[in-house]
């Protein structure tokens, strides 16, 4: 389909997206797809405006009359689904079936939040005073400033914004400046859902384009209730204490550094199949990617042949053609450190097979690579970091408890998996003295996590947690009412306070 009939199906007006300063590529083959106009300071401060309007409004409708305007998002989504997905594939590079799963997260989790605008509950809890009533009610926070990273364009949005507005809050979207375009689609999608509502006020679902100063001006400002910026571990450094400092709300998810135990009793068929998903998938573009594997002394041998072989079947491509598995990286400056990486795993011991860049049978001016394995002497450095890029880094072990410390011992703590059937394994694995990230598998791979779960991670991850379970409660405030119905005063703590 061309890429302008594209746009139009999904409600965007092509001639709109060109005559700007920002410049949008597609990783795909390099080509041009957009030229956007950017928002200005005044822009910023007038959308923040709108935003904190919308929320005195916004905040009184019933949750359940919110989880409307969700719902049919969510119908929208599944209309455009197909659009969409293709869109995320060209401006991200993740290949098709990947741009589509991305979109069906988008649903999910209004599915999920649908049902939340009717379980937003809170306690009845027993007061120690007689005649007295203490009640937990959740209140609407305020208006959200979501910062997204390239990696997810449009699901992170949804994540945030399916789950604030059923919480009562308006939402100010600053995506990636390497995906912009998505995002303004899935706005465009948002709108029809706005429409079918019977309207929404000015402001409930802003959207800046520009660069990190755009992401500043919502840290910076006081009238941003809650701050949920997912990215590198270097932006949650700065967003953090920014927020903070004006003692803001922030929901950091930030970079990981993911890791599987393959331990001597392991389905060696399935651990291969897993490997393969989560360190190539998104030509390992995922928070959740797979960086380190530790592999028992006794299977190693057995492992690595049938994972080279596995990896040497991968076909690397335009992420538009059926049958790809990798598609391209999202730019010359994330190939640029894949191969500083792998040099610095190389002169650290590493034996390195793959990483270079693929041009043959690709399109041209994309930044297309061979998913790299690297066998590694020892944690060091280089494998404690995350790059961004499909690096593979193998140790082997002989201790399960050194396994364990190793696996704990690097500064991210997103995702993390084991595949063993040894129930004592999988169970220390999931133990207050096993994996210490916020995803713990066993016989599932690091990436690809439902929506019904909480989904971040601790350390230099940043702690955030999104999506399923009680994620919610970061999006209200919580207020503890007590209620005295008696004809008496009586204080807490028993304290005589007598004229
Ligand atoms: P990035 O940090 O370069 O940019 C992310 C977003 O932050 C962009 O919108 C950018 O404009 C904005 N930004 C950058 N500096 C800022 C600042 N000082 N103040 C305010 N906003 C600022 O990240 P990226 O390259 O787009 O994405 C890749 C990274 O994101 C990886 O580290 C990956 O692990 C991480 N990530 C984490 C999760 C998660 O859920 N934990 C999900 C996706 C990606």
């Amino acid at each position: 389909m061309e890429l302008h009939d594209l746009y139009r199906g999904l409600g965007l007006d092509p001639d709109a997206l060109t005559g700007g300063t920002l410049l949008v590529r597609s990783p795909v083959d390099g080509t041009e797809i957009a030229r956007l106009p950017e928002h200005s300071a005044a822009d910023v401060a007038a959308a923040i405006e709108r935003s904190a309007n919308a929320f005195l409004n916004w905040r009184t409708v019933p949750a359940p009359r919110r989880g409307e305007l969700i719902r049919l998002l969510g119908e929208e989504l599944r209309t455009h689904k197909a659009e969409l997905g293709r869109l995320v594939s060209i401006e991200a590079g993740k290949i098709l079936q990947e741009g589509l799963g991305e979109v069906q997260e988008m649903i999910d989790i209004c599915d999920f939040a649908v049902g939340l605008s009717r379980q937003l509950y809170g306690l009845t809890i027993a007061s120690e005073r007689p005649g007295h009533r203490m009640a937990e009610t959740w209140h609407p926070l305020g208006p959200v400033g979501v910062i997204s990273a390239f990696n997810f364009p449009v699901a992170v949005w949804s994540w945030n914004a399916a789950l604030a507005l059923v919480c009562g809050d308006p939402v100010i979207w600053k995506p990636s400046e390497k995906t912009p375009v998505t995002a303004l689609a899935t706005m465009a999608i948002f709108r029809k859902a706005a429409e079918r509502f019977g309207g929404v006020p000015d402001g409930l679902a802003e959207i800046l384009i520009g660069g990190r100063e755009v992401g500043e001006a919502l840290v910076d400002s006081p009238k941003v209730a809650l701050v949920s910026a997912t990215g590198s571990t270097r932006m949650g450094r700065e967003v953090g204490p920014r927020v903070a400092k004006r003692m803001g709300r922030s929901l950091l998810e930030l970079g990981g550094n993911n890791a599987m135990i393959v331990c001597p009793s392991a389905d060696l068929d399935m651990a291969v199949r897993a490997i393969l998903f989560g360190a190539v998938g998104t030509a390992g573009q995922r928070c959740t990617s797979l960086r380190r594997l530790f592999v028992h002394d006794s299977v190693y041998d057995k492992l690595l042949p049938a994972l080279k072989q596995a990896y040497g079947a991968v076909r690397i491509g335009s992420p538009l053609e059926t049958g790809t598995l990798v598609g391209p990286l999202i730019d010359q400056a994330s190939f640029d450190g894949m191969q500083k990486a792998l040099a610095a795993a190389r002169d650290q011991g590493g034996t390195i097979t793959g990483g270079e860049q693929v041009t043959a049978g690709v399109p041209a001016n994309g930044f297309y690579v061979r998913p790299a394995i690297a066998e590694m002497p020892k944690q060091s450095e280089i494998v404690a970091h995350e790059t961004f890029a499909p690096i593979l880094y193998v140790l082997k072990y002989r201790d399960f408890g050194q396994a364990l410390m190793l696996h704990n011992e690097v500064p991210q703590g997103l995702s993390s998996c084991i595949f063993t059937t040894d129930i004592r394994e999988a169970e220390t694995f999931l133990s207050a003295a096993g994996s210490d990230c916020g995803i713990a598998n066993v016989n599932i791979g690091t990436s690809g996590a439902e929506i019904g779960g909480a989904f971040g991670g601790e350390k230099e991850t940043g702690g955030g947690r999104e999506s399923g379970s009680d994620a919610w409660k970061a999006y209200m405030r919580r207020q503890t009412a007590t209620v005295n119905y008696s004809r008496e005063l009586p204080l807490a703590q028993g304290i005589v306070f007598d004229l």
